[in-house]
């Protein structure tokens, strides 16, 4: 056992981490920001190998990073068709384009060659779907895999849902297609399953699913098997989320996992270290790998405030409190607890570093942290990055008053602020006065 005072930081930092998570993006998409991705994320072709070695059926498949590479594949796959997917993190890949001209991020065809051909057209280029941000994301890698008549496409997830307290498998037997649509337009068409997660899945609840996708005669109980092992997968891998649309079936009478999307619950990290370790973060924010480097928290949003701040809580205080004064945030760097003086420095010269920063607000409150490591942090940065813009700062708890005399020593153009209202619309002043 840790000792008390390393499981009180350990307990703050996972109840920051689950409270910054959802509020933060939504700050984010109320500005107007795509969410972005700092969690762990599977490419679907990492996701299906997971499936596969769980025992649910997906097809035949190959990674390729060059076109030569899925030329090569598509022969070694030896197939009557191929189906070549590019491999990036959002959906709706099918009706994509490409910013090399080429239409549709999944390509089916018999030739070798053809997928030679495509596959250069895909990677290297950006990728837009109704998921993506406008400019789209980069293609680096594609997908070769044996293609399957498709009889019919189903939509099957098993997610851990609030409202219930526990996983719940949602289907729906109108598949394939934005599963959002259909929850509009025809919600009838939506069956819901809860799970008791002590209990497990039963049989009846299999059978019942597969029903209600409209898999008929033998294919109901294959359906109701693929569902039960997707569960299993589902707990053993600390999913929140197994998405499979289509979940189809092919005219020789087989219920395959067509597409793949699984999110991951990322407090599981210690015990799920393989599948942490697949992480892809080259669709994320390099600034955000950056800041993750030295166990900082970023957020990029679209203003000019950069605020640096301490815990969720704080986190959105500073936003509100900036918006409320008539400014805007340009992001979040969130300091965490344990902070070294190292951080500090760090973390300024992420902040500095995005040319949308006309002014930085730092807000602490000195509970775990030493406000006078920050104190020293700030002097240091200041000079040694020579920063340019202004700078407001208030500290309040630990060490509040040495913290002060650091600041006010320094000799360095420092704006103090005596509580959040105050630095706010100081920060807010000082951009508005360019
Ligand atoms: P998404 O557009 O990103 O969701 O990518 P999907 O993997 O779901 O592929 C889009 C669509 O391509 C699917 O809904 C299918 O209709 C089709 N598709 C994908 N794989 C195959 C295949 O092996 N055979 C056939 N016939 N169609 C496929
Ligand atoms: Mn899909």
């Amino acid at each position: 056992m840790a000792s008390p005072v390393a499981f009180a930081v350990q307990a703050g930092k996972l109840l920051r981490e689950q409270a910054l998570r959802p509020r933060l993006l939504a700050v984010r998409s109320q500005a107007g920001h795509l969410t972005s991705r700092r969690w762990l994320n599977l490419q679907e072709y990492q996701s299906k190998k997971l499936m596969s070695e769980h025992g649910v059926r997906v097809q035949r498949f190959f990674v390729a990073s060059t076109a030569n590479e899925a030329l090569e594949a598509a022969k070694r796959l030896n197939a009557k068709e191929i189906v070549l997917k590019a491999q990036i993190l959002a959906g709706g890949r099918g009706k994509g384009v490409f910013n090399s001209g080429l239409k549709g991020g999944v390509h089916l065809t018999k030739d070798p060659n053809v997928v030679g051909q495509l596959a250069k057209q895909m990677i290297g280029y950006n990728l837009t779907t109704k998921q993506t941000p406008k400019e789209g994301v980069k293609v680096n890698k594609v997908m070769v895999a044996e293609a399957l008549n498709i009889s019919r496409e189903t939509y099957l997830a098993i997610l851990m849902d609030r409202s219930h307290n526990g996983p719940v498998i949602v289907g729906s037997p109108q598949g394939g297609v934005d599963i959002e649509e259909v929850a509009a337009s025809s919600p009838e068409l939506i069956f819901k399953e809860p799970i008791d997660i002590f209990e497990g899945i039963k049989d009846n609840q299999a059978q019942r699913m597969a029903e209600n996708l409209g898999f008929l005669g033998p294919l109901k109980n294959q359906a109701a098997d693929q569902i039960k092992k997707l569960y299993h997968l589902f707990l053993k891998i600390d999913a929140t989320q197994v998405e499979v649309n289509p979940f189809g079936e092919t005219p020789e009478g087989q219920v395959v996992c067509f597409d793949a999307k699984i999110n991951f619950d990322d407090n599981a990290e210690f015990r799920q270290k393989d599948i942490f370790a697949m992480d892809d973060k080259s669709e994320n924010e390099p600034i955000e790998n950056e800041a993750a480097r030295y166990d900082l928290k970023y957020i990029g949003l679209d203003g000019n405030i950069a605020c640096f701040v301490n815990g969720a809580g704080l986190a959105m205080a500073t936003c509100d409190i900036i918006f409320l004064n008539g400014g805007k945030p340009a992001n979040f760097l969130d300091l965490g607890g344990g902070v070294k003086e190292a951080q500090v420095y760090q973390a300024f010269k992420l902040l500095t570093s995005d040319p949308k920063v006309e002014a930085i607000l730092v807000n602490i409150f000195g509970g775990i942290v030493n406000c006078a490591i920050i104190a020293n942090g700030i002097t240091k940065a200041c000079r040694e990055l020579e920063l340019k813009v202004p700078l407001v700062v208030r500290l309040e708890g630990t060490n509040v008053q040495e913290a002060q005399n650091i600041l006010k020593n320094s000799g360095l153009p420092i704006t103090s602020a005596v509580d959040l209202e105050d630095a706010a619309k100081k920060a807010v002043a000082s951009v508005a006065k360019k």
